[in-house]
């Protein structure tokens, strides 16, 4: 028989039907055995009388049996098949489940997190996480429709590529094939969007993986992340901050109708004023910082271009006066250009950054497209000769008519936290890693073999 799924029964009482999913709670009364039978729909009660003697909890089950109205005195508002149950023939136990080393019917935020990741496939199972997974995947379809809509072209680029730099550390991926040689993986696809910008794409977008070796903070995934990045040519600052405050302003009525926006539009506020008047660049602006329903989004804008040079990591090393504030592809204020020689750190960039609830959630910029001036930002910050010539190609391109462009790339992990209230990334994550760096389930980074290590022409110090 087909299989119908538990949700689907609401409509079919008089019918018989095979369900077939887990069995998510059993009790017995008066020789009958009850049990919700959970699948991708939800639940519904089964109940039988000679039923297979050993349920146990989380096991995988078929049931045959046939849809029954419940009597109004047993309806269980609860359930949104509460007005029905399944009165067994058959139940075939298909894989038994053992104890579990964890509870699932809790919200599970008082359980030790390392027991969570470790048996993250059952954590999974925990509604409220199933719940925040479901909800991401509408949300990214949400964001393939709405920019497919306008002309956006979904686009793929490099995992194993050059540097990046977005400020932080590269991961680097050893070449078995050019010995000595190293790949970096993306801190974000920042020069690839641009080079699409040079190809004549004009618009782009990727839900995109970015990897950054950082010392993790509460709000950042340690090691890799997803973002939104986007792209566009043509377009002025006030058009991208528009295209993306409708994208989201769409999401939220669409995926959380129960959130209330405060500001529409959002708020733009300049950088120093944000720093006068509230202390920080990114506000949280909730009127009531204690209700999980609101969402206060802002645009902070006019970021100084560069900053004192303070990240002693910064990859190029220190002692360089200036460091981009953004990142080093962002263009200056138009007005401001003619301060670069005379006094750098006035200069304004065409930066933007998207704030929520007091969370950096994403940042972009208009970018450079003069070589010239490109060449004058990399002076700036102190690159050798050898250091340009990592950007070579930007330059190169840049000489084959590139269109005025620019972007932004809102966080999803970020965005997703935010919205759905959660106090960790981890939460709206299927499988991140801790803070330490050692991932969900696979217990990744985990040694070489010496083999592995003498193909890649590797030898570990102590
Ligand atoms: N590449 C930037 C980032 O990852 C975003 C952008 O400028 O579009 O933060």
């Amino acid at each position: 028989m087909t299989r119908t799924l538990a949700g689907a029964t609401l409509e079919l009482v008089g019918k018989t039907v095979t369900l077939k999913g887990w069995i998510n709670s059993v009790r017995s009364h008066g020789g009958l055995t009850f049990f919700d039978l959970r699948d991708r729909s939800g639940l519904v009660q089964v109940v039988g009388e000679k039923l297979a003697k050993d349920l146990k909890p989380e096991s995988v089950v078929a049931v045959t049996g046939r849809v029954k109205a419940r009597p109004q005195n047993l309806v269980n508002p609860k359930l949104t098949t509460g007005k029905v149950e399944v009165a067994a023939q058959t139940v075939e136990v298909i894989t038994v489940s053992r104890e579990l080393p964890l509870p699932i019917d809790t919200d599970g935020r008082d359980i030790d997190e390392q027991v969570r990741l470790k048996y993250r496939y059952l954590d999974l199972r925990r509604p409220r996480m199933a719940k925040n997974i479901r909800l991401r995947s509408r949300a990214v379809k949400f964001i393939h429709d709405f920019l497919t809509d306008q002309d956006f072209v979904e686009i793929e680029t490099p995992i194993l590529t050059k540097t990046t730099p977005e400020g932080a550390r590269d991961f680097l991926v050893p070449s078995r094939l050019k010995p000595g040689q190293f790949y970096a993986l993306p801190q974000s696809p920042q020069q690839y969007k641009q080079l699409l910008m040079v190809a004549g794409f004009e618009r782009y977008f990727q839900i995109a993986r970015c990897f950054r070796d950082e010392d993790p903070r509460h709000d950042r995934a340690y090691g890799e992340f997803t973002q939104l990045d986007l792209e566009m040519s043509f377009v002025d600052q006030n058009e991208i901050l528009s295209l993306t405050e409708e994208l989201f302003t769409g999401l939220v009525k669409e995926i959380f109708p129960d959130k209330k926006v405060t500001a529409t539009p959002w708020p733009r506020i300049a950088h120093a004023e944000a720093i006068k008047k509230y202390g920080s660049d990114k506000p949280d602006l909730r009127k009531d910082k204690k209700d999980p329903d609101e969402l206060a989004f802002a645009w902070i804008i006019d970021f100084p271009l560069l900053v004192k040079q303070t990240q002693e990591d910064f990859f190029h090393g220190a002692g360089v006066k200036y460091a981009p504030s953004h990142h080093m592809f962002t263009a200056p204020h138009p007005d401001d250009v003619k301060l670069l020689e005379s006094d750098p750190l006035k200069v304004r960039g065409l930066q933007h950054d998207l704030v929520l609830n007091g969370y950096e959630v994403g940042g972009g910029s208009v970018r450079i497209h003069d070589p010239a001036v490109q060449e004058k930002i990399f002076d700036l910050i102190g690159f050798t000769d050898k250091q340009k010539n990592q950007f070579d190609h930007m330059l190169t391109a840049f000489g084959y008519g590139v269109p005025p462009h620019g972007g932004i790339a809102p966080g999803i992990d970020r965005f997703l936290m935010a919205a759905l209230a959660e106090p960790s990334l981890r939460e709206v994550i299927a499988f991140p890693a801790v803070s330490s760096g050692q991932t969900a389930v696979m217990d990744a980074p985990s040694p070489a073999t010496p083999e592995q290590l003498k193909e890649l022409h590797l030898k570990l110090v102590k």
